[in-house]
C-alpha cells in the first residue's frame, strides 16, 4: 500500500513504527492510537495516516498528546494477518515476564513486532502525561457495522458510552493476549475499534470518524475546529439499530487441524435462529443452540475463533453493577464456601467449582471479575477493577457526566 503524498515523494505507509506524533501547545491527555496490530487489516493505518496529516501544523489547537502507531509492520508489507502468531494474542503474562526479564527468544517475527511495540508503549508511558488512552483500530473478515470491544471496567464502561456504537463488554474473558487488554490491566482506559469489513474503503471513513470522535471526548481538540456533529453522524447513521451493550456468552474455537468453514453469508450482530446451522467443523454440520445473534463469523483463513455468540445486557444488570463495584462488595465474597483469596493483592479469587456451584460466573461478573478455567474444578477470577487508575481521570470531562 504504497501512496504518492502531496509533494509526490513515495512513502511506504508500513515502514514506520510511529505514522506520527502530534504535540498540542497546550496541556492535556496523552492519546495512542494503534493500526494494523493485524497485517491484513490496513483500513486503521490509513486513517492514522490521514488524521495525522490533517493535523500537522495545527499544535496550537491541541491539548495533550497524539500518537499513532502501527502494529504488525512485517505483516502489514504483506498484507496478512500476522506470520506465526496472532500479535493481539501475544500479550500474556508468561510471555509479558520473559520480554520484561530478557529472556523471550524472539522465534518469529510477530516476537520482534511484540517487543518493538511494547518498548513504543513504555516510552510513551515513561515519557508523556496522563491521563491515558490506548484505542486499537480493526477490521473483520464478515461484514458489519462499526462497534466497540471492550474490557468490562467501570472506567472503560464510563468512557466508552459516549460513542454512537454497540458496545461488546468483556471479550477479554474469551480470549488470551490481546494487547488492549495487557494496557487495560495496567489501569488505563483502553479498548478497540472495529469499523468494518477488511477491504470495505468505508471502514476508513468510519475509523476516520471514530479518531475524531475519540478526540473530542477525551478533551484533546475543541468542537469548533472539528465538525464534530458530522462524525458523529457518520457512525451513528450505521449503528442506530443496534446501539446496545452486549455480552459474550459463548465462542466457537478452532482446534488445530480442524477443517472449518463458516456458512457463506453471516453479517456480523446477524439474529439466528435455534438449530439454524452455522458452520460446519470436520464435515459435522454445527448448530445454533439457541437463539441469538452471531458476533465476529470467521471468513478469512488465518485466526482460530470460528464465531461468537452474544446477547444483549439489560440496563438493570449494568445499574447493579456499578454499584456493587463502587462499594467493594466483592471484600466480601471470600467467606462464601469454595472461594478464596488467591493474591494478597485481593485481585484475584480462587473458585472450587465443586463447592461453589451455585454461585454462577454472572455474579463474579457483576463485581466486575473475569474468569479463566485453571482446571476441571478451579476457576481463577480477577477483577478488572482493582488496578484501574481512577483518580487519574477524574478531572476528564467525559468522567463527571
Ligand atoms: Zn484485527
Amino acid at each position: 500500500m504504497d501512496k504518492v503524498d502531496s509533494e509526490g515523494i513515495e512513502i511506504n505507509r508500513h515502514a514506520d513504527r510511529i505514522i506520527g506524533c502530534i504535540k498540542g501547545q497546550q496541556s492535556g491527555p496523552t492519546i495512542v492510537f494503534f493500526g494494523g496490530i493485524h497485517g491484513n487489516e490496513p483500513a486503521g493505518v490509513s486513517a492514522l495516516h490521514q488524521v495525522v496529516q490533517e493535523w500537522q501544523n495545527k499544535e496550537a489547537f491541541i491539548k495533550g498528546t497524539i500518537y499513532a502507531i502501527s502494529g504488525n509492520l512485517w505483516a502489514l508489507e504483506r498484507g496478512e494477518r500476522y506470520h506465526k502468531q496472532d500479535l493481539n494474542r501475544l500479550w500474556t503474562t508468561d510471555r509479558l515476564k520473559k520480554l520484561k526479564n530478557g529472556t523471550l527468544e524472539t522465534e518469529n517475527k510477530d516476537i520482534e513486532q511484540m517487543a518493538d511495540i511494547y518498548n513504543t508503549i513504555w516510552q510513551i508511558i515513561n515519557t508523556e502525561n496522563g491521563p491515558f488512552y490506548f484505542m486499537d483500530l480493526h477490521t473483520t473478515s464478515s461484514r458489519t457495522i462499526p462497534f466497540l470491544t471492550v474490557n468490562d471496567s467501570l472506567l472503560n464502561r464510563k468512557f466508552v458510552v459516549q460513542y454512537p456504537a454497540p458496545i461488546i463488554l468483556g471479550l477479554e474473558e474469551y480470549l488470551d493476549g490481546p494487547l488492549l487488554s495487557y494496557i487495560n490491566e495496567l489501569g488505563y482506559v483502553s479498548f478497540g475499534f472495529e469499523s468494518g469489513h477488511h477491504t470495505q474503503p468505508e471502514s476508513i471513513d468510519y475509523h476516520v470518524a471514530f479518531i475524531y470522535l475519540s478526540l473530542y471526548f477525551t478533551g484533546c481538540i475543541n468542537k469548533d475546529k472539528v465538525d464534530i456533529d458530522r462524525y458523529y453522524n457518520i457512525l451513528n447513521s450505521q449503528t442506530v439499530e443496534s446501539r446496545d451493550i452486549f455480552e459474550i456468552y459463548y465462542k466457537h474455537t478452532i482446534k488445530k487441524d480442524d477443517a472449518f468453514e463458516m456458512k457463506a453469508g453471516f453479517d456480523n450482530f446477524q439474529l439466528v435462529a435455534k438449530n439454524q446451522t452455522i458452520a460446519t467443523s470436520n464435515g459435522k454440520t454445527l448448530r445454533a443452540k439457541k437463539k441469538g445473534r452471531i458476533f465476529m463469523p470467521l471468513y478469512q483463513n488465518q485466526g482460530d475463533d470460528g464465531f461468537f455468540a452474544i446477547r444483549r445486557i439489560r440496563s438493570v444488570y449494568l445499574h447493579l453493577s456499578s454499584v456493587l463495584r463502587r462499594i467493594h462488595f466483592d471484600r466480601i465474597l471470600h467467606f462464601l464456601p469454595g472461594v478464596r483469596w488467591a493474591s494478597d493483592t485481593h485481585d484475584t479469587l480462587l473458585v472450587n467449582r465443586t463447592i461453589a456451584r451455585f454461585f454462577t460466573k454472572k455474579i463474579f461478573h457483576l463485581m466486575g471479575y473475569r474468569s479463566r478455567k485453571l482446571d476441571k474444578h478451579h476457576f481463577i477470577m480477577k477483577n478488572r477493577e482493582a488496578a484501574s487508575k481512577t483518580e487519574a481521570y477524574k478531572k476528564a470531562a467525559w468522567y463527571n457526566k
